[in-house]
C-alpha cells in the first residue's frame, strides 16, 4: 500500500474514532441530563401532590382512603398521575389521561415493592421507564402512600410524563452528530489525499528523476525545484540534486583526467616513435633521436609516477611518515637545492624561520616547497630575485610563502593553476616542460597535512605561494 493510503487511512481513521468518541459522549451526556431533569419535575410534581395528603383504612372495608387535595393540580399538564393499590388495581386517575385507562402508569411487582417499602422507610420513590403498546414510553415516578400512624404502604402514587419530546431531542441529536460526524470525516479524508499527494509529490520527482538518470546516464538531470526548499522531503530533494552535482562533477573531472593523462602520453610516445622510424630510416644510431627518447621517457616516468601519487591522495592511501619537524634545516635544504637548480641565474635566498615546528613528512614537504622554488626560477628571467619567507604566525600557525619576481600569472589563469592537468602556457615549447601536476600535488600533500595553499600574482612583477601549515603545539600533544 502506498504510503499516501496509509497517511490517509490512519489519518482518517483517527478522525472518526476521535468524532465517534466525541459524538457519544455527547449524546449520552445530553440524554442523560435531559432524563435527570425529567426526574427531578415529576419527583417535584409527586411532591407537591403528596403534600397535605392522607392516607387511612377504612375499618369497615378494610380499604385505603386516600385524601390527596392537590391531586388535580398537574391534570391538564403533561404530567400524568394514578393513585393505585398494593394489589396493583387504579384508584384514582387524572383526567390527563382520559376515561378508559384503567392500568397501572408502570406496572411495578407490587408485593415485593409493598414489602420492600414496609421494610425500609428509605426507599421513598422509585423511578422507572415504562413501555405502552401503541404510545411512546412513559417515565414513571412511583412513591409509596403510607398510612402516618401504622408506616403501613397503603398504595401508591404514580407520577409520570411521556418520553416522546425526549426522543425526539435525542433522535435529532443524534441524526445531528451522525451527519456532521460522516461529512467531517469525508471531507478530512479528502483533505488528507490532496495534502499527502501534495507533500509527496517532491518524491515522485526525485524517483522519477532517478530512473531517468539510471536508463540515460545523463548525470545532467536534475529535480525539478521551484524555490528553497522549506519541508522535509524538499530538502530530500534538494540534497539529492546536491548528490547528483557533485558525482557529476566527479564524473567529468575523472573523464577530463583520462583523456589528459591520455594527451600527455601520446606526445611522448609519438617523439620516441618519430626518432625511432628515423633511425630506421637512416639505418644507424642517432645520438640525438636517443637523447630525445630518453627524455620523453623519463618524462613519461615522472608524469606516471606523479599520477600515481595522486590517485594515492584521491584513495587516502599515500604513505606518509610523519615526525617532528624543525622546519628551519627543511628550508635550508630546499635554498641550496634551489640555489643550485638556479645556477646564478637568478638569487635564491631563504629567511629561516627560528624554532617552528610541525608534525609532518620531511620528504614530502620538502617535495612542496621545492616545486614551489623550481617553478619561480623556471618563470623568473635571469637577475630576478627567488625568497623563501617562512615565518610562525601565531602559535597555531606557521607560513612559508615562495616569492619570486618572475612574469606572473593572468588573472584569468590564477583560480585554476592548482586544477590538474592546468597550465598557463598550452604551448609545447613552454618554459615548464610539466604536465601541470606539480601544483595540484603540492596542494594535496599540503591538505593531508592540514594545511592551506594559496598563489597570489602581480603579471609583469611576480608571483607568491603561500603555505600556512598547522604548528607544532606541545601542550596538545604533551599528555
Ligand atoms: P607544471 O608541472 O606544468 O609546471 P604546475 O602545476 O607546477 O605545472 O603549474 C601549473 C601552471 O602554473 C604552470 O603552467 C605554470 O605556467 C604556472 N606557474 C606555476 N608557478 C608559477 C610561477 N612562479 N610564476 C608563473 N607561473 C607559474
Amino acid at each position: 500500500m502506498s504510503i499516501r493510503a496509509r497517511l490517509t487511512l490512519w489519518y482518517t481513521g483517527i478522525l472518526a474514532m476521535l468524532l465517534l468518541l466525541f459524538g457519544a459522549s455527547v449524546y449520552f451526556a445530553v440524554s442523560y441530563i435531559l432524563l435527570r431533569q425529567i426526574d427531578e419535575s415529576l419527583a417535584n410534581a409527586a411532591s407537591v401532590m403528596v403534600g397535605g395528603s392522607s392516607v387511612s383504612l377504612n375499618p369497615d372495608t378494610m380499604r385505603p382512603v386516600v385524601n390527596l387535595p392537590s391531586f388535580s393540580v398537574f391534570q391538564r399538564s403533561n404530567i400524568y398521575a394514578e393513585v393505585v393499590d398494593p394489589a396493583g388495581k387504579v384508584r384514582l386517575a387524572s383526567q390527563n389521561l382520559g376515561d378508559n385507562f384503567d392500568q397501572p402508569l408502570d406496572v411495578l411487582d407490587w408485593e415485593t415493592l409493598k414489602k420492600t417499602a414496609a421494610q425500609d422507610l428509605k426507599l421513598s420513590a422509585f423511578i422507572n421507564t415504562a413501555n405502552h403498546t401503541n404510545a411512546p414510553p412513559l417515565r414513571v415516578y412511583t412513591r409509596p402512600l403510607i398510612q402516618d400512624e401504622s408506616g403501613q404502604t397503603l398504595g401508591y402514587l404514580q407520577v409520570a410524563t411521556s418520553l416522546e419530546e425526549v426522543e425526539n431531542a435525542r433522535r435529532g441529536l443524534f441524526l445531528a452528530l451522525a451527519w456532521s460526524g460522516g461529512v467531517s470525516v469525508l471531507l478530512s479524508a479528502l483533505i488528507g489525499v490532496v495534502t499527502a499527494w501534495r507533500a509527496l509529490q517532491p518524491v515522485d520527482r526525485i524517483t522519477q528523476t532517478a530512473r531517468e538518470i539510471l536508463q540515460t546516464g545523463d548525470l545532467d538531470r536534475r529535480v525539478p525545484m521551484r524555490s528553497t526548499p522549506t519541508d522535509e522531503v524538499g530538502r530530500l530533494a534538494q540534497a539529492f540534486n546536491d548528490m547528483i552535482e557533485r558525482l557529476s562533477r566527479l564524473f567529468h573531472a575523472q573523464q577530463r583526467m583520462v583523456a589528459d593523462i591520455s594527451h600527455e602520453l601520446r606526445t611522448p610516445l609519438t617523439v620516441i616513435r618519430g626518432n625511432l622510424d628515423l633511425m630506421r630510416v637512416i639505418g644507424s644510431t642517432d645520438i640525438e633521436s636517443l637523447d630525445a627518447m630518453t627524455r620523453e621517457a623519463d618524462r613519461m616516468t615522472r608524469m606516471v609516477s606523479n599520477i600515481l601519487l595522486l590517485s594515492q591522495v584521491d584513495a587516502g592511501v599515500l604513505p606518509m611518515q610523519k615526525q617532528l619537524l624543525d622546519l628551519a634545516p627543511l628550508i635550508v635544504d630546499v635554498e641550496r637545492s634551489g640555489k643550485m637548480l638556479a645556477n646564478e641565474r637568478v638569487k635564491v635566498v631563504a629567511n629561516v624561520c627560528g624554532n617552528a615546528q610541525v608534525l609532518g613528512d620531511a620528504d614530502r614537504l620538502k617535495q612542496v616547497f621545492l616545486n614551489l622554488v623550481e617553478n619561480a626560477i623556471k618563470h623568473t628571467p635571469d637577475g630576478g630575485w627567488v625568497s623563501i619567507d617562512c615565518d610562525p604566525q601565531d602559535a597555531k600557525t606557521v607560513r612559508i610563502a615562495v616569492s619570486d619576481t618572475g612574469l606572473g600569472i593572468p588573472a584569468e589563469d590564477l583560480p585554476h593553476v592548482f586544477e590538474r592537468f592546468y597550465r598557463v602556457d598550452k604551448s609545447r615549447t613552454r618554459v615548464s616542460g610539466g604536465a601541470g601536476l606539480g601544483l595540484s600535488i603540492a596542494q594535496s600533500i599540503v591538505h593531508t597535512h592540514g594545511g592551506q595553499m594559496s598563489v597570489r600574482s602581480t603579471p609583469g612583477k611576480g608571483t607568491t605561494f603561500e603555505v600556512v601549515l598547522p604548528a607544532y603545539q606541545k601542550s596538545l600533544t604533551s599528555n
